[in-house]
């Protein structure tokens, strides 16, 4: 069984349509695919839409959350599954969060070009076309312009978070993002728990307060995480009993990792459908069941 339960689509700062993901992932030999765009919902309905019958859908959002340690802010992405897309709490924040993407981007953006970088507002509005923008629709201006020659490159240099350009988002704190989806009869997983600086919030004791606060498992899997990172974190979810996840995290062309990189196991799936209230039900039944 195939399940790959993060990838992102042109809803948020991936290159392929939610069409175009779901023939991807038939193409990636997929059985389960989730599609995880950062702060919206709006790519399911053109996902569901589009699904090939080999293809369960589950239907999720990344949301940008962060932890407070020591009086800075962590960035951490947590991974709601299933949950209600109309429940209110989700609508105001997500909202909020997509109001401060656009916020914080053409923030970015006006930087660069008060510094002379030739890139403008309307470009990466243009780029963005509705979705929520994140760094890499400023990342393929700047390959536009000829500045640099890929969204990693970019992101080595203009786009740092230590660079002169940038302006950090305010996230949902992470614990009432945690209570947020699982409120909405959705399950919650922490992404990429140790992709960068994560380890300073989240330690052993943070993950269990978590646990008690909803969440349900930890993304294990990862192209971020080298092997000491994916030991650590099964003892860690061992500890707490929480089901690990393995996903590619796929960003289309803006990424160089494939669909179906890394993979969930059948057994943590079920564990994971099982902890949702079934407003938001898996499409396509079959291996779910
Ligand atoms: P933002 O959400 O606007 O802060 O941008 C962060 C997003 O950019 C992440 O979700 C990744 O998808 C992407 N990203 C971060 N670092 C890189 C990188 N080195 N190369 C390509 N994409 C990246
Ligand atoms: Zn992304
Ligand atoms: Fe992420
Ligand atoms: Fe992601």
């Amino acid at each position: 069984m195939r399940i790959d339960l993060h990838t992102h689509s042109t809803a948020s700062d991936g290159t392929d349509t939610p069409a175009q993901l779901m023939q991807a992932a038939a193409r990636a030999g997929l059985d389960v695919v989730a599609i995880t765009d950062h702060d919206t919902t709006g790519g399911w309905q053109a996902a569901a839409d589009a699904r090939p019958t080999t293809v369960t859908l589950i239907r999720g959002c990344e949301f940008s959350t962060a932890v407070a340690v020591g009086g800075r802010s962590v960035s951490v992405h947590l991974l709601g599954y299933l949950f209600d897309p109309h429940d209110p709490a989700i609508v105001a924040e997500s909202g909020r969060l997509v109001a401060e993407r656009l916020r914080r981007g053409l923030a970015i953006v006006d930087k660069m070009a008060a510094g002379g970088l030739p890139i403008s507002r309307q470009q990466v509005l243009d780029l963005a076309a509705g979705a929520p923008i994140g760094r890499p629709h400023i990342a393929r201006a700047l390959i536009a312009a000829g500045l640099v020659n890929t969204v990693s490159e970019a992101f080595a240099s203009y786009l740092s978070g230590r660079g002169p350009y940038y302006v950090p988002k305010r996230d949902t704190d992470l614990t009432t993002a945690v209570a947020m989806v699982t409120a909405a009869g959705g399950a919650a997983v922490i992404a990429h728990p140790r992709g960068r600086g994560e380890y300073r919030a989240l330690t052993r004791e943070r993950i269990g307060e978590l646990r008690d606060a909803g969440l349900v498992g930890l993304e294990l899997d990862h192209t971020d995480h080298d092997g000491a990172d994916r030991a650590e974190l099964r003892s860690i979810a061992d500890e707490f009993g929480l089901l690990v996840t393995g996903s590619s995290d796929y960003h289309g062309e803006n990424k160089p990792v494939r669909l179906g990189a890394h993979l969930t196991a059948l057994d943590a799936l079920h564990r994971l459908v099982a902890a949702t209230s079934g407003v938001t039900p898996a499409i396509g039944e079959a291996v779910i069941g």
